[in-house]
Order: structure tokens, then sequence, then C-alpha cells
């Protein structure tokens, strides 16, 4: 794959290489160096933020239908780069080319069209007479230049996320991709550039976050910060915006639980358990993290759990019978390996995987599905995120111990709960503090409907028209006569 031989930042509607340092991309699933690359440094930021800056006048002016067309005309291209977007995603992080194929390349494209859709949905209140003599009426507005900081784990789609509802609603945007994956929304803004949007509306810049995310987060032309990634890093960003009193939008990291009440058909239960925890390696801020189980199911459920695990099918990333592709690196796969092994030390039983597997796939960064019991609840391995294909299992007597358990981390991004009965359905969904609560199924997202955390997840909402409204200012208007 020859991409990107003009350089990895596309500024202005055009690729360039960064004035940064130099920098080697290693291929996660073999170890081998893939391709040289230069980061941007402070000074190409400014002129990504330039072009943005050159670019709102005319595309916050563009009527929504006109940006819906130029919407709809780049979901076309991007469709038509399907292939090759779904190999890079691949190539460049590590998961399977099923998953790149089947979730990543048309996940995004629908939210194009969704987000097209949204651009013509836009309203403010009506006008009315609320004060003597006056007619109010309140109108929404774009904010001027987003600068977008996105993470590894889902590069197109989190690309998508935080361009599209930017640009539906008129702003225009910089985004800083993580250095390791800048693959996938490079083409993105290649593809909008073809599809007729204009120089400056999306600019792109690859480089390292203390270097390039710094500069953006600071910059004082920036009027809003939307950032995907780890709480540690949010919290940061969150002080550094200070500084400028931008409004900043934070999706941050997640220990989804994953709760199965004594009525529950266990056999889904259990199917959901293996999908919901190697999904993407694990590496995905709603993956099931701990399974609590209602105790007469605890045995026979973590029973089917590891022999379900114990047939995944760890392999080759680019063969579209494996499952579960490697990690994101080496250092990563050693630290979601770390947990297990200390877990392991203190106690606790690996019913499952618990190791890298040898053989062909040794010098990758590959981790086996990997189901723990035993941990204690306020161990390392139940409440930090791991971020790796590994599930706790713990049991719990009554409803509420099950719930309370739940709660217990400081994260609370997603949930599920497996019942066949309403009234548990209806208490779980209402007392688990996260954006997102499952019932009975454990991580379909759809673009119509918001994701987003509560507590140490962060705030603010990605998809749906909550996503679209935060992307606005809101102005009122009161016209005396
Ligand atoms: P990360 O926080 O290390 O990095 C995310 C991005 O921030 C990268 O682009 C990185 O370069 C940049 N960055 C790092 N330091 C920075 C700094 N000082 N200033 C500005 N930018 C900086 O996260 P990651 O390892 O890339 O991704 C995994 C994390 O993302 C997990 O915690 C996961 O839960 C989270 N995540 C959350 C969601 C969600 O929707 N809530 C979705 C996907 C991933």
């Amino acid at each position: 794959m020859q991409q990107f031989t003009e350089g990895h930042q596309f500024i202005n509607g055009r690729y360039r290489q960064g004035r940064g340092e130099e920098a080697q991309r290693v291929n996660p699933a073999t170890g081998s160096a893939a391709e040289t690359l230069r980061y941007a440094d402070g000074s190409d930021v400014n002129d990504a933020v330039d072009a943005a800056k050159r670019a709102y006048a005319g595309w916050s002016k563009r009527t929504p239908g006109e940006r819906a067309e130029a919407l709809l005309a780049l979901a076309a291209e991007l469709d038509a780069r399907a292939g090759l977007l779904a190999d890079l995603e691949t190539a460049q992080t590590g998961k399977s080319i099923r998953m790149s194929t089947e979730f990543d390349v048309p996940g995004t494209v629908d939210n194009v069209s969704f987000f097209a859709g949204a651009a013509r949905q836009l309203h403010g209140l009506a006008a009315g007479e609320y004060g003597a003599g006056g007619t109010s009426m309140v109108r929404r507005e774009p904010i001027g230049v987003i600068g977008s900081i996105s993470p590894w784990n889902y590069p197109l789609q989190m690309a998508g996320w935080k361009i599209l509802p930017a640009i539906a609603a008129g702003n225009t945007i910089v985004l800083k991709p993580s250095e390791l994956t800048p693959g996938t929304s490079l083409i993105f803004a290649e593809a909008a550039a073809a599809a007729g949007i204009p120089d400056g509306v999306i600019n792109i810049v690859t480089g390292s976050g203390p270097v390039a995310g710094e500069a953006l987060v600071t910059h004082r032309d920036v009027a809003m910060t939307s950032f995907t990634g780890s709480t540690a890093v949010g919290r940061h960003i969150m002080a550094m915006a200070a500084r400028t009193a931008k409004r900043v939008h934070l999706e941050l990291g997640g220990k989804a639980p994953f709760v199965v009440f004594d009525d529950a058909d266990l056999e889904a239960a259990a199917h959901g358990a293996v999908a919901g925890s190697i999904i993407n390696g694990g590496q995905d801020c709603t993956a099931a993290t701990r399974a609590y189980i209602q105790a007469p199911l605890f045995e026979q459920f973590t029973a089917r759990v590891a022999e379900l695990m114990d047939a995944v099918v760890v392999g080759d990333p680019t063969d579209p019978d494996t499952d579960l592709g490697s990690l994101i690196s080496h250092g990563h796969r050693d630290k979601v390996a770390g947990f297990v092994d200390r877990a392991r030390d203190a106690g606790a039983k690996v019913l499952a995987g618990g190791a890298a597997p040898g053989g062909a796939l040794a010098a990758g960064a590959f981790y086996r599905p990997t189901l723990v019991t035993g941990a204690a609840q306020d161990s390392e391995i139940v409440q930090d995120e791991i971020f790796g294909p590994v599930l706790t299992a713990l049991p719990f007597d009554s409803d509420g111990e099950g719930i309370a358990l739940a709660n217990d981390t400081p994260y609370g991004l997603a949930a599920s709960a497996w019942t066949r009965d309403l009234s548990r359905s209806l208490r779980a969904s209402e007392e688990i503090a996260a954006g997102c609560v499952w019932v009975n199924d454990h991580i379909p997202i759809v673009s119509e409907m918001p994701h987003g955390g509560y507590k140490a997840s962060g705030f603010g909402k990605d998809m749906s028209m909550y996503s679209f409204e935060e992307y606005t200012n809101v102005k009122h208007v009161m016209m005396s006569r």
C-alpha cells in the first residue's frame, strides 16, 4: 500500500509534510516497521487553523441544503474508497479485516448520511411574544473553528464522529488523529475534497499529543475542543482549555459492567459476553469488562464463556476468517498481560486465555480472549480500564447488590443487563449510572442515538441530534417595534 507519499498532513485541501520530528510507525500484527512519517509541529497547527478560519466565512453561510448535498457526495466518495479504508484501518490498528469491512467503514458511511439529513433539521425556537412589545426568536449558529483530537481504536469512525456534526452545523475543523493511526482520517479528508467540500473546511494534522495536540487545544482561534481518548488526557485537556475558556466536549474511558440476572437466557448472555468483551480486541470504550452473575448461574455461565473464548480464532488480521487480530502495539499488549499476571499472582483464576499466542503470531501484539474469576471487586483488574480482551466475572446475590457492583467504578460510559423480566430491565436501566444501558445485548450503536458518558467517562454526546446541537451556539434575538 503506497499512500501519503506527499506527507501525512492534509491542510487547506492538500497533502504536505509536517515540520516536526520524524517517527516510525510499526505494523502491530508483525512487529515490523511500516512507514516513516514527519509529525506536525506548532507551525503546522497554526497553518491548519488559519485555513479553517478562512474557510469558515464561506462554509458557515452555505444553506443547510447545500451542506447536506456536500455530505451526501462525501458518503459516495467514502463508499468508493471502502476497500482502501478497510485495508488501511486493519494495517494500522491490527483489527480484523472483517471488523473494518463490516463495521468501521459502513458505520462511518451511515453516519455521514445521518448528518446530511441532520444538516437540514437544526431548529431554534419559533418566534414568540415573551416580553412586553418584544418578539423573541432563538438562532442556532455554528461556533467557528473546532479543534478535535481522536484515539487509535476506531480511527475512521472517530474521525466521522468528530468531523460530521461539526461541519454539518456550519463549523470548520482541524482534527488531530492518534499518531499511531492517521491513515483513514487522511483518506476521509481527501474524500471530502473530492466531494467538493471546500479547501480548509476539514484539515488533518498528524502529530504527537504533547506537541500538535496541545498546540490545537491552546490555540486562541480554536473555539471548541472535542476530544475522545483516555480520562487522564481528558482531564489535562480540560485544564488547558480553561486558559482560553474554550468549550470542551470529552468522550473518555470506560469499564462497562455486564449484569446477568438469574432469569436470563444463559446461552445468549454467554455469547453476548464473549462478543462484547473481545470486540476490537477489547479496545472499545464500551466493551464488556466486568461480568456480575447472579449466584445460581455463576458456574454454568463462566464455564460456557470460557469454552466460547477458547473457540475464538485469533490470527492474521488480514485473513477474513480471523475473529480477533492483534492489539494496537506490543507495549499495550504487555500492559494488558500485566493486569492478568498480577491478578493471577494475587490468587485469581484464569479460566480462559491469559497468554499471548505463540507460533506464527509470536512476533505480533496478540493476546488471547481471557476470563478471570475470583479477583476482588476493589482490585486493579476490576477497577481500572485495561482496554484488552479481558473479562472479569464475580457472583452476586440480590438484584440491588448486582446493580451496586455495576456502579462501583469511577466510569459510567455503558452497561448491559441480561434478564427476561420487565421490572428488572426497568430497574437496571434506571439505576445503572451510564450513558448507555443495553438490555439483552451489548455493543450495538446507531447513528440516530447519542453516545457519551457519565462520571469519569466524560460529557458531551457523539452521534445523533444531541451531538449536532453541541457544535452550535444558541442566540436569543429580541426585536421591539
Ligand atoms: P489517549 O488519551 O492516550 O490519546 C487520545 C488522543 O489524545 C491521541 O490523539 C493522542 O495523541 C492525544 N493526546 C495525548 N496526550 C495529549 C496531550 N497532552 N494534549 C493533547 N492531546 C493529547 O487515548 P488512546 O490510548 O489513543 O485511546 C484509548 C482511550 O480512548 C481509552 O481510554 C478509551 O476508553 C478512550 N475512548 C473513549 C471513547 C468514548 O467514546 N468515550 C471512544 C474511543 C476511545
